[in-house]
């Protein structure tokens, strides 16, 4: 029976509340602090039984710590937003409670694609005897699990991984994000970085796209694009030459996205209005609908999968392990759509891996760092079934379930 501090109220936040909520046999008490505390006790008022809450701001190792001092909490899930990521590790480190979070930190001012401050914890963590659990969502997150049980039993050599994700759902409003609106239009519209026959490459935001067929939602666009497991991917799989990650996006939701930054509402350097300082994607941020409010309006399925080449037994293979998963399901279990709760419900089970002793390894890890397998197991049973397909090997420029093709690469200007 473990104790249990989850920081931050937004749509991930519910999802993490609800899914601990949901087996009081293994976290016995809750506690949800965040910036805005009407918000906990909007979540605390949902759940099926009584959990505390607490105002917090997390930019203050300070104030974390003292919280964790005051509620003794056995593990922290962190689903703020990542920029109080290193506050709340050092609050953790410095008490030696377990840590798990769901996304890379990352700074206000400059989009930092680097997981070396969160890395270097890793002797305050072994010190103390605790574990600390970094960037475990969907992606980053299980993906990097799915990586790891790949060349655990797909392969002997597992060369390449396409990481695709699609959200096939829809809200019907005409613009707006599925997780917070400043970190989602950063990462889209960053230098699309990926990892390709053992390089890193670069080219300008949403210029390479290229059809996939999805499992259960079929052929869509998706965008090359950055993202923090490509980091983590080519360093701890270091076999693995190519890691690419590929994102759909609706037209609509592309036009609003090159409006906006043409008109300069996606800038993140303050700009001075009438005297005050003012930064144009918070003040963006502030003018959009609110993510966790998202949960009733959408209807549709994710679909996210990672297609993989390599070798087994001496012969070419490719195979696609992945998840699909249904918003209006997802909203009837928790109140939140799929993106949040497939973000939260993994970040729950790495929690629960930990104090049970599964993955209680001390020092900072990556997922695809630690044994696959009672992770897999688990998934399921946390509302995310996954899937597993051959696909034919003999076609190199096919990532489509076996018999079909359906690749066609584009460059944008
Ligand atoms: P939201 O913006 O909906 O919620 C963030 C919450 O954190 C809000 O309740 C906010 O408070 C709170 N918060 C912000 N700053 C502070 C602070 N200084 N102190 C305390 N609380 C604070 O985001 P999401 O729930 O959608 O996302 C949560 C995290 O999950 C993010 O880090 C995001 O990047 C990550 N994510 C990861 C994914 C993955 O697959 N790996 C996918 C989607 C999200 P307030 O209510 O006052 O604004």
């Amino acid at each position: 029976m473990s104790r249990i501090l989850i920081i931050g109220a937004g749509g991930v936040g519910r999802v993490a509340a609800h899914k601990c909520a949901q087996r009081p046999e293994e976290f016995e008490e809750i506690c949800l602090a965040s910036r805005t505390i009407e918000r906990c006790r909007r979540v605390a008022a949902e759940l099926p039984r009584p959990i505390q809450v607490r105002e917090l701001n997390a930019d203050d190792a300070g104030r974390v710590r003292r919280l964790i001092e005051e509620f003794r909490p056995d593990a922290v899930i962190n689903v703020a937003s990542p920029y109080q990521n290193l506050p709340i590790m050092q609050a953790c480190a410095e008490a030696g409670v377990h840590y798990v979070d769901t996304s890379m930190s990352d700074r206000p001012d400059k989009v930092v694609y680097d997981y070396g401050d969160q890395w270097a914890f890793g002797e305050h963590f072994e010190r103390k005897g605790v574990t600390g659990l970094l960037s475990l969502g969907f992606d980053p997150g299980v993906v990097n699990v799915f990586c790891a049980y790949a060349r655990k039993h797909l392969f002997d050599q597992l060369e390449a991984v396409d990481i695709i994700d699609c959200n096939a759902g829809s809200h019907g409003l005409p613009f707006a994000t599925n997780f917070d609106p400043e970190t989602n239009i950063r990462e889209i519209l960053a230098p699309a970085f990926y990892y390709e026959e053992g390089q890193w490459k670069e080219t300008p935001p949403l210029t390479l796209s290229r059809e996939f067929e999805f499992p259960e939602v079929g052929r869509r666009r998706a965008y090359l694009m950055a993202h923090e497991e490509l980091i983590s991917l080519a360093r701890f799989l270091p076999e693995l030459r190519t890691a690419r990650f590929w994102m759909t996006f609706t037209e609509e939701y592309l036009t609003h996205l090159q409006v906006l930054r043409n008109v300069g509402m996606t800038r993140i350097d303050p700009v001075d209005y009438e005297g005050v300082p003012v930064t144009p994607l918070r003040f963006l941020k502030k003018l959009l609908p609110d993510p966790a409010a998202l949960g009733p309006r959408t209807k549709g399925k994710t679909s996210i999968a990672c297609v993989f080449d390599g070798v087994k037994d001496g012969a070419r293979r490719r195979a696609m392990i992945y998840n699909v998963c249904v918003h209006e399901r997802c909203f009837q279990e928790v109140g939140s759509q799929a993106i949040s709760y497939t973000t939260g419900a993994p970040a729950v089970l790495g929690a629960r891996l930990i104090l049970s002793g599964h993955w209680a390894r001390p020092g900072v890890y990556n997922p695809e760092q630690l044994d696959p397998d009672p992770f897999m197991e688990r998934l399921g049973e946390m509302g995310l079934p996954w899937g597993m397909e051959e696909l034919n090997p003999s076609d190199p420029t096919q990532r489509t379930p076996a018999g079909e093709k359906a690749e066609s690469e584009t460059r944008t200007p």
